[in-house]
């Protein structure tokens, strides 16, 4: 399985990350998805509302305001970053995240991609692409 990115957004994603220490920040990955591939085409940069190193959340509203601009695409997944642990899901966020197909994650060894596959995290290739996404920061 791969997750399609274009090379912007992943520069993006590190320099917000960067901003957002020593907090975890927070991203929506929004696109297209089927059992082969995710394509993602808008990031949504937006507040982790726990403001913690150690854990993250999104506010229902934002997610609704996501939700409403969709259009014929989807959420598809989400981006979060560690500052001070590896690129792998926690026990936490494997409790959360269930309901997005893809967990982009930010670590201190990089960034790596999973799904949840009947109960099991597995690890999906990231794709990076020379493509544009859009970018979207939500302010609160
Ligand atoms: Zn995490």
């Amino acid at each position: 399985m791969d997750l399609r990115i274009c090379r912007d957004a992943v520069k993006l994603l590190k320099e917000y990350s960067d901003e957002a220490m020593p907090n975890e920040a927070v991203a929506i990955l929004v696109g297209r998805a089927n059992d082969l591939y995710g394509q993602v085409d808008v990031i949504y940069l937006v507040p982790n509302e726990d403001r913690s190193p150690l854990s993250f959340s999104v506010s229902p509203e934002i997610l609704a305001l996501i939700t409403r601009e969709l259009g014929e695409r989807d959420i598809i997944g989400i981006f979060h970053s560690h500052p001070f642990w590896k690129a792998y899901p926690s026990s936490a966020d494997i409790e959360h995240m269930w309901g997005y197909r893809f967990w982009l994650i930010l670590g201190t060894d990089g960034m790596r991609c999973f799904t949840l596959l009947k109960g099991n995290v597995i690890e999906v290739n990231i794709k990076v692409e020379d493509r544009s996404c859009d970018l979207v920061r939500v302010k609160k």
